[in-house]
């Protein structure tokens, strides 16, 4: 069983109870307009790339198997239309003016890694978190991974947007022992614009969680001008006090995602479209 990773987070304190480990699995179906982590978007490995680390070297001309480089007037040049993302050009640039976002991984690979810090879990009341991007993306590999921390009595949660099938969910909840569930906005047509998808499914099984008496705490990012205001607030906790949910974390915004845009040759559209 392999899914695709792009980072593993240690002694993370703010994804749940205690010093968790945090592993962020590759690929999310919403856009949100401030989404800070872009590379977590796409399910794929991407090729980031900073052409002011360049020092003309041309050493990624070489090693691309693709024939995707060139040195233009000592300038690299990428055909991100003949890039296969296999990340050769970014092993041999020693001036890290290339990276390669995402990896696929087994379940054993992950674990390996998860397991090293079962004292530190032990000694805090901590565990493992899985966040994205989207984890319930990859639904068999998420559910594989929970099985495998449930085996080691490894405490479970799971970060996630809520936009999946309910047959995904109802198919791996009872391994998770903890919901951190993103709440972005309460209206559904601010929600369509500003994440590029209704939050009817999102609310849905929100709602089904908390039915079936799941542990769930909320976290809502507090974006300026989009989810800050007094109504919104308002009604998530409405909503909150209504299924009976206890906890509200908030989640300050902030632009240092800007960048990542760049790198991955994207527009920030939180800059130009608001
Ligand atoms: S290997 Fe890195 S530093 Fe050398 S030319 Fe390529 S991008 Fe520039
Ligand atoms: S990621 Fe692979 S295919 Fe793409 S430019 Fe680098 S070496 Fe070439």
């Amino acid at each position: 069983m392999t899914g695709v990773i792009f980072d593993i987070k240690k002694f993370s304190i703010h994804d749940g109870p205690g010093i968790r480990t945090t592993v962020f699995l590759k690929g999310c179906p919403l856009r949100c307009l401030w989404c800070h982590n872009p590379e977590s978007q796409s399910p794929r490995p991407e090729l980031m790339l900073r052409p002011q680390r360049c020092i003309g070297c041309g050493a990624c001309v070489n090693a691309c198997p693709e024939g995707a480089i060139a040195l233009q007037d000592g300038r690299v040049v990428t055909d991100m239309e003949r890039c296969a993302r296999c990340g050769a050009c970014a092993a041999v640039c020693f001036a890290e003016a290339r990276e390669r976002v995402g990896r696929e991984v087994t379940v054993a690979e992950v674990m390996a890694e998860v397991e090293q810090d079962v004292p530190f879990y032990d000694e805090s009341g901590g565990g493992v978190t899985f966040s994205g991007g989207e984890p319930l993306a990859q639904p068999d590999f998420l559910r594989a991974l929970l099985i495998a921390c449930r085996e080691r009595e490894i405490h479970t949660a799971v970060d996630t947007c809520g936009f999946a099938p309910w047959e995904v969910v109802d198919s791996l909840r009872k391994h998770v022992d903890l919901f951190l569930y993103d709440l972005k906005l309460i209206d559904e047509a601010h929600h369509r614009r500003f994440t590029g998808a209704s939050n009817a499914l999102i609310l849905a099984n929100l709602r089904a969680l908390a039915e079936r008496g799941h542990a769930i705490t909320l976290r809502v990012p507090v974006i300026p001008g989009i989810t800050d205001d007094e109504e919104n607030l308002r009604q998530i906790g409405a909503l909150a006090a209504e299924l009976g949910i206890q906890q509200i974390d908030r989640l300050p915004y902030h632009a240092i995602g800007a960048e990542k845009y760049k790198r991955l040759g994207r527009r920030y559209e939180m800059e130009v479209n608001r």
